[in-house]
């Protein structure tokens, strides 16, 4: 008998990754194109690029796959319309239908929603979300994202666009943010924005950080995590600074949602010890009594790797 699987999508701006996904969470092909590649097509020959790669991997399977649907997790991704709606890293960045275009391919269910909103859906069916009812999923990457489970069910909101956390005020009137806003969560706890802050530190400490002998436009939160091992100061003094800002948002959060637990995706959770206690004590030092120290600050359990197809997959399954 035919293995039924999932087609689970993750558009990107450098990479649309693909796989196909089977209900207990095992991925069976994956691929990758180049997003890049497709930067002069238009979005229907982008989208007969995802089906002829997704027919090239149920052919080249061991063993007999059978696609049941395809679930796609986009930037602006609608899961009411099944569009994705001016992105900002892609260079469709118009309203242009997922859907639409699969169906003329696949007589199949096609889901849509945003890469956050997918990877709080795979952290629940395949992650440590397992079971659980209310939870929020933070993805820290370029971005900030966040997907919401309230009641077992993702939180779309009236017109599709809910969970946007990292355009949540941080600092009344503060840095840019790429939404338009000033100072957006986002500009402060996204990759991007931790190394801004980093580099304001660095540039006021010049003499007692080894973070200064690395060349500006090569420093990485990994730099910033390996001389924090080291003992370095100021380095430890940024990841205490970010778990601080974490938590403070976190601490709104709760306040709003009483989730059981709080997911944080992405490279900067593997700072682990030099993190994870800055946000447990801000968030249970701001929140109201009823809450304290009952709210979980959690890494996911997914895999780097996998999370973006997993999650889209989860959209089905
Ligand atoms: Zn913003």
């Amino acid at each position: 008998m035919a293995t039924r699987v999932v087609a689970g999508i993750d558009i990107g701006g450098t990479n649309t990754k693909l796989g196909l996904v089977d209900q207990q969470g095992t991925t069976h092909r994956s691929q990758r194109i180049k997003t890049g590649e497709y930067s002069n097509s238009s979005f229907a020959e982008y989208m007969l690029a995802i089906r002829n790669c997704i027919e090239e991997m149920i052919k080249g399977a061991e063993q007999d796959l059978e696609l049941i649907g395809l679930g796609f997790g986009a930037p602006n991704g609608n899961h009411y319309t099944g569009t994705i709606e001016y992105a900002p890293n892609l260079v469709w960045n118009q309203i242009h239908s997922i859907t639409d275009e699969m169906k003329k391919y696949y007589n199949l269910p096609v889901a849509v929603t945003n890469d956050a909103n997918a990877a709080a859906l795979g952290e629940m069916k395949f992650g440590g979300a397992k079971g659980m009812q209310n939870f929020v999923m933070l993805t820290l990457g370029t971005g900030l994202g966040s997907g919401i489970i309230v009641n077992g069910q993702l939180v779309l909101g009236h017109d599709g666009f809910a969970g946007e956390i990292g355009h949540s005020s941080f600092v009344l009137d503060g840095r840019p943010c790429n939404c338009g806003n000033k100072g957006c969560f986002e500009a402060y706890v996204s990759s991007i924005g931790i190394l801004k802050s980093a580099r304001e530190l660095i540039q006021e400490n010049q003499e007692n950080t080894s973070l200064s002998s690395i060349p500006t436009e090569e420093l990485s939160v990994k730099h910033i995590h390996y001389a924090a091992m080291e003992g370095d100061a100021l380095s430890i003094q940024i990841f205490k600074q970010t778990g601080e800002a974490l938590g403070t948002k976190m601490a709104e959060i709760v306040s709003y949602l009483s989730p059981e637990a709080i997911f944080l995706f992405g490279g900067i959770t593997k700072a682990g010890d030099f993190l994870f206690p800055h946000i447990e004590g801000e968030m249970n030092r701001r929140v109201m009594k009823v809450f304290k120290n009952k709210v979980k600050v959690l890494p996911s359990e997914l895999s780097a790797q996998n999370a973006a197809i997993l999650g889209a997959s989860a959209l089905l399954w």
